[in-house]
């Protein structure tokens, strides 16, 4: 799967857009994915932009920096937010209020190429998450993960027989320490 660029795309801005202000989870204030931040000037952005959250001022947006996101997945639109979440995820945060436009097209074609571009690099995962419930996209299927909380992670790859795979774990059962980056190994 493509790199985010730290440049975004010729062309693309926020405008009236923000949907990430709803969709993503902001720790610092508490508030949950899937829910409007009380900070959120609706039509202006952010009412607190120079002292908003580092993870806030951190966020990188699919839309603006992946070359692989075409112009309908402007967020406003299409109500999703692509998001690499690590070195080996990229994750799209769905608006609850629309919980199967990821499955429309021309949305769920993308996904498909995009879990097949990262089925070629081992580790790397493409997931897409509705009110904290997580779906694997794989390249022959998509897995419902229901909610994984802070001491599990999702584990996929491609089986011998050539199909798809996706479980889920606790990291103490396997003795599986996550690193920095996101990723994990095995203790
Ligand atoms: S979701 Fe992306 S395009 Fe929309 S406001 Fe946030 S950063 Fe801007
Ligand atoms: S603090 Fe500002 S940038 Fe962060 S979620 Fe709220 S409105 Fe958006």
């Amino acid at each position: 799967m493509a790199v985010i660029s730290d440049t975004p795309i010729l062309g693309r801005q926020c405008g009236q857009c923000s949907m990430c202000c709803k969709l993503m989870e902001i720790k610092e204030l508490q508030k949950p994915g899937g829910s409007w931040c009380r900070h959120v000037s609706k039509g202006s952005g952010c009412s607190i932009y120079r002292d908003r959250p580092p993870s806030c001022a951190a966020f990188g947006c699919g839309y603006l920096h992946w070359p692989m996101a075409g112009d309908h997945w402007f967020p406003a639109r299409c109500k999703m937010v692509i998001v690499a979440e690590n070195d080996t995820r990229m994750a799209i945060h769905v608006d609850p209020s629309m919980p199967n436009v990821w499955k429309s097209e021309p949305y769920y074609s993308d996904l498909k190429t995009w879990a097949r571009h990262a089925s070629r690099n081992p580790g790397q995962q493409l997931v897409v998450t509705v009110a904290g419930r997580m779906f694997v996209i794989l390249p022959d299927k998509d897995v419902d993960m229901g909610i994984v909380s802070e001491d599990e992670i999702v584990l996929s790859g491609q089986m011998a027989d050539g199909s798809y795979m996706a479980i889920k774990v606790r990291t103490d059962d396997l003795g599986i320490e996550r690193l920095a980056n996101g990723g994990y190994r095995v203790r």
